[in-house]
């Protein structure tokens, strides 16, 4: 029987082994570097977003199966090289997904109170790497957001959303402490074009208009004067800009109720391209852009100022290399050819680290099932060459990789629905990397 390794434990990785064992009937294991499965479901999906983070249930039924192994806290590239990979499976399909964030280029933006959302998303969801953001939000009055995708609405919804909803989430208890702290009234979005080139979707866009006791800003002259035309016939944008609309004509008023003083804002500043970020000043200059009549943006040469005591800059995840494998550090990806990576054999991607960071979670599987198509029609003609799946345990062991298994993701499941328990919440992430570990192997 083939068998064959997956690197990453996201979506991509997950669909890639049921497609890989229950079509095939290879037997497969699923290599990821923190203790825990699931990936961006676990660590990218707004914890508030129960319905897109309950399809962490379905991926648990793939590793349920006799075929598929989960191998948690096994980093390839440090405990295991690509070489080895290479050399112990049949074939190996890398979906490591795209981890860090990219940069502005902007004088200031290298400060501590300029954080990537990248590094905010894993705090909120409780990765085991991130920094801790509860005193800045301590501190802080006044947030920008940079960028108009769905990642900036996640971030803009929860700094803003009421303490009990947020208690209804799965949260880590310092990050629970810390948005209740949160100093946080006024978050501004900024985008540097016009809200019909917004990537965000209608569904995430309207959540921000429904949140208790927070008004939309939005200025209705960065409206185009015709929805229809400025939507060059896409839905979404159609639905966006009428969702829009709808605010700009409501002004003040949120939810069905009557704001006051007291609410929370939420601004956006559209034709704004971020120039530099004073943190002492605490504010970010921006150029006023404007439509060209060929659909771009471009300067104005004016600019403005908006108050800042944060800035989260919210303008897209990137793909990192792997020593061993190709690298194309334009797009950000490892170069492929229908998803079998260039200049290697037996050597396959899907996933962000293939196409870059774009789609729904449900993307990921027909791109995972693509890629293992062309796995199978290369492995199909061969005889397996793959060492011992014990042998590879073997192996781990006395290199002293503690890796967990899916028994221990198991345990750390009940342990995580237990803390939630004896504090009144339906579960509770544990982030501290030594605490998963130890759950994971007891
Ligand atoms: P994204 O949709 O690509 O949005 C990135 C934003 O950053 C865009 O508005 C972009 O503006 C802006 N940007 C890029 N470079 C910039 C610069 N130099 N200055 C100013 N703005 C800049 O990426 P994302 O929000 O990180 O989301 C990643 C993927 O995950 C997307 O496919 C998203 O839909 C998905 N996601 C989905 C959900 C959900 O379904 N609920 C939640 C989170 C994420 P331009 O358009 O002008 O380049």
């Amino acid at each position: 029987m083939s068998r064959v390794a997956v690197v990453g434990a996201g979506p991509a990785g997950i669909y890639a082994a049921e497609h890989l064992s229950t079509v095939h009937g290879y037997q497969v294991d699923v290599f990821d570097a923190l203790p825990v499965p699931f990936g961006l479901v676990r660590y990218g999906v707004a914890p508030d977003h129960f319905s897109i983070r309950s399809v962490r249930d379905k991926l648990t039924d793939t590793f349920e199966s006799p075929l598929v192994r989960f191998r948690g806290n096994v980093h390839i590239g440090t405990d295991v090289s690509t070489a080895e990979l290479a050399s112990w499976y049949d074939a190996v399909m890398y979906t490591y997904g795209a981890s860090a964030d990219r940069a502005l280029g902007i004088p200031g933006e290298v400060s501590p109170a300029s954080i990537p959302a990248t590094e905010f998303v894993k705090w909120y969801t409780g990765h085991p790497d991130a920094q801790d953001f509860g005193e800045l939000l301590r501190t802080s009055e006044q947030v920008i957001v940079i960028g108009l995708g769905n990642v900036a609405v996640d971030v803009t919804r929860l700094l803003v959303k009421s303490i009990v909803e947020l208690r209804a989430t799965d949260m880590p208890d310092h990050v629970l402490d810390s948005f209740e702290k949160s100093a946080v009234r006024h978050v501004h979005v900024v985008g540097r074009r016009g809200p019909q080139h917004a990537t965000f979707t209608t569904k995430e866009l309207k959540e921000l208009g429904e949140l208790e006791g927070v008004e939309v800003i939005l200025d209705p002259r960065d409206l185009p004067a015709d929805d229809a035309i400025a939507s060059s016939g896409s839905k979404v944008v159609e639905r966006n800009l009428k969702v829009m609309r709808q605010w700009s004509q409501g002004h003040g008023e949120s939810h069905g109720e009557v704001l006051n003083a007291s609410s929370k804002k939420i601004e956006f500043h559209f034709y704004s391209t971020p120039q530099s970020f004073d943190s002492k000043q605490r504010s970010l200059i921006v150029e006023r852009m404007q439509l060209s009549s060929d659909n771009t943006v471009m300067g104005t040469g004016t600019y403005e100022s908006i108050p800042a005591d944060i800035v989260i800059r919210s303008v897209g995840y990137r793909g990192l290399p792997l020593e061993g494998l190709p690298f194309n550090d334009r797009m950000n990806v490892i170069p492929s050819h229908e998803g079998k990576v260039e200049g290697l054999s037996e050597t396959y991607v899907a996933g962000w680290i293939k196409r870059g960071p774009s789609g729904i979670i449900g993307t990921n599987k027909k791109d995972a099932v693509a890629s293992v198509e062309s796995l199978a029609t290369d492995l199909n003609e061969r005889h397996s060459v793959a060492i011992d799946s014990q042998e590879i345990d073997e192996i781990l062991h006395a290199r002293g990789v503690k890796y967990i298994d899916f028994e221990g993701w198991k345990r750390i499941n009940a342990a995580e629905i237990a803390l939630g328990a004896s504090k009144d919440r339906a579960r509770t992430t544990i982030h501290e990397r030594e605490k998963l570990i130890e759950i994971g192997l007891s």
